[in-house]
């Protein structure tokens, strides 16, 4: 404790942010006697971290969040289960799909992607997704109160709850974490909602407990975008882009490494760069996500329930941070 109060005192933030995290994590699964002398010291590192991120700039992409903070302290009991009920925000290319379906599956809740919702309704030609079809071949968009009753009915039908996750098995009540997670009911929800209209809908009735929103280095994001390659021959998705970053100690940017997925045997010669995966594009979309989502973090940063988490690996880097931070958090 000692050395992390020095390096507390010293601001010498950057290397507090894993001890913030391991300790944070450890005083919650202790008693609450140590809990609470531990979380006067984690707060004080935390109220160091925010000051040292509100100082921090790095030269073309703004201020660096950090590993992870939250918007909000949160208070459990290790003993009552919580039914998880997130939403995953972050701005494409960040890999925001892939890390909503594996924590669903680690969490045992399905994973609920709006846009395929209302994609079935149409195909099953439903009243519903007529409707649906009707407004988007005019070229309009489905209004909130649509898609928000669509999701209503698919929550409280059950037929959530029906939606297998990736072979993710369905456990009534499982420890993860040192936090007991009651599946039924739970979902994480991706990309949804997109406005703080939406987000404000969706309120009326259901409690999302966490907003999970994913963070990578503009740079970085950039460059990954450009990685991306499809296979014209089975429409896989993969990755070529080969990054590295050295750790910053000046600006505290954290060292980012992310190797290439390798390209299946019998794909290699198939893989195409997608037409609108250009500088130019790419930047746009980032543009245009950023002016969405501005309103909606601070919507739900004020609601307490946004946390902020920088990706700065693979997968299989990120998960094991990423998991407990996720179960740490459900309020
Ligand atoms: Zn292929």
């Amino acid at each position: 404790m000692a050395a992390i109060r020095y390096a507390a005192r010293n601001s010498n933030v950057p290397r507090c942010i894993d001890l913030v995290q391991s300790i944070s994590w450890a005083s919650r699964s202790s008693t609450s006697f140590t809990r609470s002398i531990f979380s006067s010291e984690v707060q004080e590192m935390q109220t160091r971290l925010v000051q040292h991120q509100g100082e921090a700039k790095y030269q073309g992409v703004g201020g660096h969040r950090g590993r992870w903070s939250a918007s909000g302290r949160r208070e459990y009991t290790t003993s009552s289960a919580v039914v998880p009920k997130i939403v995953f925000l972050g701005p494409p290319g960040v890999g925001k799909g892939t890390y909503a379906k594996r924590i669903a599956k680690l969490l045992g809740v399905p994973h609920i992607a709006v846009g395929d919702l209302l994609r079935n309704e149409v195909k099953e030609g439903t009243e519903l997704g007529k409707e649906v079809e009707a407004i988007v071949s005019q070229g309009a968009l489905v209004p909130d109160e649509t898609v928000l009753s669509l999701l209503k009915n698919f929550l409280q039908s059950g037929s959530a709850d029906d939606t297998t996750t990736g072979g993710g098995e369905k456990r009534e009540t499982q420890v993860l974490y040192d936090r007991t997670v009651k599946s039924k009911g739970g979902y994480v929800l991706d990309g949804f909602p997109r406005t703080v209209n939406q987000a404000k809908l969706l309120s009326e009735f259901e409690q999302v407990n966490l907003v999970l929103n994913l963070y990578l280095r503009e740079d970085v994001l950039i460059e990954k975008c450009l990685g991306r390659r499809i296979c014209t021959k089975c429409n896989g998705n993969y990755n070529v882009a080969d990054i590295y970053r050295p750790a910053d100690e000046v600006t505290g940017m954290p060292e980012i490494i992310m190797p290439p997925l390798s390209v299946p045997e019998g794909c290699e010669e198939h893989i195409v760069t997608r037409k609108d995966d250009t500088e130019e594009v790419i930047l746009k979309r980032l543009q245009i996500y950023k002016e969405e989502s501005d309103p909606l973090e601070n919507f739900y940063r004020e609601s307490g329930l946004l946390l902020d988490y920088e990706i700065t690996g693979g997968i299989d880097h990120t998960l094991p941070t990423l998991s407990p931070a996720v179960l740490h958090n459900l309020k």
